[in-house]
């Protein structure tokens, strides 16, 4: 239950309560919800603390980046903690012509360069996830999906957004796919159709346009809601049309394979099955906030609530930034600017505390050091080009083997590798773990009917026992080859 909820809940209920039941009922919703109150800062005490960075940033997408490089700006010990997938939806964009200064840019350049400014000034990368964060003591706790913990005095939550799913049947079927610019190369000369009506339904039918032999934009109601700009683009594509008032039903599919979607024709008030291989999502973006649920307040969406112009959250010293917070703009650019008074504040924060930059320069050996994170052990990661080179590692292996197949122009893909490897490592002599380069071997990706990646198929004894299409973390992995491990 939410916080708005619970006071509906308390004011309904005022009269059975009496004034002294109010008192205790606020008091209580105060310590359960992380409602700012005044809290000790002990920053003398911070020399009995290990692990401590001054500012800690969740996300590395733009708002994370721009946050890092305002903190180490201030000369402040900045700790960025990467996440599932480093770079945010920017690495998966293709072309941006709206970023100021750049008349054309890849979006995945505009992380690499904002990364490697950060980098440049001193910023540190945990290449992990968040795995618990505890807000109700400072310094600020967190635990990462690798076991580190780590006292954040400052922290700045970045995590974007994730695309939304529709939740229909079929949805899982190899063949749906919410990133045309990761799976568009596998549609060539194919039907393909992209569901939504907003500005990135536009820019994935013109993504798609590049290899499809057809692309139909689904949309749901009687106009689409895009920038008249954008829709605009798409004039210059004929292969790309527009369907209105089509409401997608069901993925319909042949075993693993999409043979179309089942969708109500409004117009005609009938439901008809239309021929697609490929179904492209593109209907908004879900928060990525379900982690500081109850430990912050967040709106009905889930997107984090913030005070005023500033970027701080319900509770004093932490603060939020980008698509995790702004439900309106939803712009890189946005993102970044919103980073930057997250950084702005949070120094503001240490300041306030009486956390000097003097104070911060003798606790250097309190401070927590990626070099000191756990690493795994890396193991071989095999390397198959061919069929034939899947052949000789199946005969020779001896019980489960594990193929992740990727993409140079998948960015998620790339940002998998090193936990798959690293998880690899954990798991010498029970299984063997191979990585396929998706556009060398093609022989073995048609074989397997590989559509998407990442792509990561599983076999036992030669035999597929596992297929999973979407890129995971360290601790995601583990629990995906376990499921094998037992059965
Ligand atoms: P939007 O929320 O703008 O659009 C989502 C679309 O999906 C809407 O047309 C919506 O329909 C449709 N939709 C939602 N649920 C369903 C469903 N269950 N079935 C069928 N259709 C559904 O999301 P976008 O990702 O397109 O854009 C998000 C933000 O990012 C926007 O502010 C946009 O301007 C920005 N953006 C900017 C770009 C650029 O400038 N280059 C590129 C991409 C995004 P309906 O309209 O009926 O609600």
């Amino acid at each position: 239950m939410n916080k708005d909820k619970v006071i509906a809940m308390i004011i309904k209920h005022k009269n059975i309560l009496g004034i002294s039941g109010l008192v205790v009922a606020m008091c209580v919703l105060g310590a359960c919800f992380g409602t700012k109150a005044a809290r000790e800062y002990d920053v003398e005490g911070l020399n009995k603390i290990e692990n401590i960075r001054p500012i800690v940033v969740i996300g590395s997408g733009p708002a994370g980046l721009s946050a890092a490089i305002y903190g180490a700006r201030a000369n402040r010990s900045t700790l960025v903690i990467e996440g599932n997938e480093p770079g945010g939806l920017l690495t998966k964009t293709t072309t941006v012509e709206n970023w100021p200064g750049e008349v054309s840019i890849q979006g995945p350049d505009i992380v690499k360069k904002m990364r490697e400014h950060a980098e440049h000034l001193g910023v540190d990368f945990l290449t992990d996830t968040v795995q618990d964060v505890d807000f109700t003591q400072w310094p600020f706790v967190i635990t990462t999906g690798d076991g580190e913990t780590i006292h954040a005095l400052t922290v700045i939550i970045a995590t974007g957004a994730n695309p939304r799913k529709l939740n229909i049947p079929g949805e899982e079927l190899s063949g749906v796919s919410a990133c045309a610019v990761c799976d568009a190369p596998f549609f060539k000369n194919e039907e393909v159709a992209v569901i939504g009506g907003g500005d990135s339904a536009v820019e994935e039918a013109i993504q798609l346009a590049s290899f499809a032999k057809s692309v139909t934009i689904l949309v749901r109601g009687k106009e689409m809601r895009a920038a008249a700009s954008m829709q605009d683009r798409l004039k210059e594509y004929p292969k790309i049309s527009i369907r209105y008032n089509t409401k997608p039903l069901e993925v319909v599919g042949d075993g693993d394979k999409v043979t179309g979607l089942l969708v109500h024709n409004v117009d005609k008030n009938a439901n008809e099955t239309l021929p697609f291989s490929g179904i492209f999502l593109a209907i908004g973006h879900i928060p990525n906030s379900q982690l500081f649920e109850g430990k912050i307040d967040l709106d009905e969406g889930g997107y984090i609530k913030l005070h005023g112009r500033s970027q701080e959250t319900s509770v004093e010293g932490v603060f939020a930034a980008g698509d995790v917070e702004d439900h309106v703009y939803r712009q890189a650019r946005v993102a970044e600017g919103s980073g930057v008074k997250a950084a702005l504040d949070a120094e503001n924060f240490l300041q306030k505390i009486g956390f000097s930059t003097a104070r911060g320069a003798q606790l250097k050996s309190n401070l927590f050091r990626v070099d000191r994170a756990h690493k795994s052990p890396h193991a071989i990661l095999h390397v198959l080009e061919s069929a034939k080179d899947f052949d000789e590692l199946v005969a020779k292996a001896q019980g489960i083997v594990i193929l992740d197949f990727y993409a140079d122009y998948c960015p998620s893909c790339l940002h998998m590798l090193p936990a798959y490897e690293a998880v690899a490592g954990e798991y010498v002599g029970q299984v063997e773990f191979a990585k396929v380069n998706a556009e060398k071997a093609i022989d073995l990706v048609a074989k397997f009917y590989v559509e998407r990646v990442p792509c990561l198929l599983v076999f036992s004894n030669g035999k597929l026992i596992g297929r999973y299409n979407q890129a995971m973390d360290k601790n995601e992995l583990r629990e995906f080859v376990n499921q094998f491990l037992k059965s």
